[in-house]
């Protein structure tokens, strides 16, 4: 029968795509990926010629009845998001679960997530951990959400865009106070890959020196979490050049 192989791929470095990955993709009949254009470039650098279908939050409905019947029809089909695991932030989840509803088997491959490369290397500490994703745009949910974070014992992971990383830290401030521990973890496996770690407030200070750049990964520190700091002050790690490129 059908299946549908879920296929993380590189959030940077293509050296992280898996030999595993690389062969899923070659095989299976269908790739239903966010933006084929993009994954088109990921295909053409391992010469993988399979062909695509768009998946994306647009035309989820659309796709999901005839994804379904090409995998009923015994077709083997992986689904691919822009960078790093699908569903995670990402499409994913409606053709998921359609899947289980008809007995289609979901095999899901081990890869790249930007969370938890970032909270392996944060410092803060690694469980319990709480993933929230984007935070709304609008104030009012906004605030709600953070609300709720803020009394939560666990760490907690954000995900934010260069352009609004300023605005989610101000935030962050004005709802949790400007004295918990905070890291950001920019472009992971990328060239500009860097930790910033230091106070709520300590980083608001530093982009009012520095301008936000690349996709950042944000952990606060939970709430009366005991763990000693280990860091004194705002600390900037330096780059590491990854051997790699995108
Ligand atoms: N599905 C992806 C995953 O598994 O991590 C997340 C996709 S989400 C649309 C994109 C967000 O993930 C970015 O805005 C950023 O917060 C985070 N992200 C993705 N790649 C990253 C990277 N190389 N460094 C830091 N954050 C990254």
């Amino acid at each position: 029968s059908g299946r549908l192989y879920l296929v993380p791929t590189p959030i940077g470095n293509l050296g992280d795509l898996s030999p595993r990955a690389v062969e899923v993709l070659q095989t299976v009949d269908l790739i239903a990926a966010e933006d084929t254009r993009n994954t088109q470039k990921l295909l053409n650098h391992f010469q993988i010629k399979t062909k695509q279908i768009s998946f994306h939050e647009h035309n989820t409905q659309q796709r999901l009845p005839e994804l379904v019947a090409k995998l009923k029809q015994g077709l083997q089909i992986a689904q691919v998001s822009d960078a790093g695991m699908p569903s995670i932030s990402d499409p994913g989840q409606e053709l998921v679960q359609a899947c289980i509803q008809v007995q289609i088997p979901v095999v899901p491959l081990t890869g790249p997530n930007a969370a938890l490369t970032a909270l392996i290397a944060s410092g803060l500490v690694p469980q319990p951990f709480y993933f929230y994703g984007f935070l709304p745009r609008k104030q009012q949910e906004w605030q709600a959400a953070l609300a709720q974070l803020k009394n939560l014992t666990a760490t907690f992971i954000l995900y934010e865009s260069p352009y609004r990383i300023q605005k989610t830290v101000e935030h962050l401030g004005q709802v949790l106070g400007t004295g918990r521990q905070l890291v950001l973890a920019r472009e992971l496996t990328k060239v500009h890959e860097a930790f910033l770690r230091g106070t709520i407030g300590e980083v608001q200070e530093y982009f009012a020196q520095n301008q936000p750049r690349g996709e950042y990964v944000v952990l606060v520190q939970g709430q009366l979490q005991t763990v000693e700091k280990t860091w004194s002050e705002l600390e900037v790690q330096q780059e590491v050049q990854s051997q790699i490129q995108a």
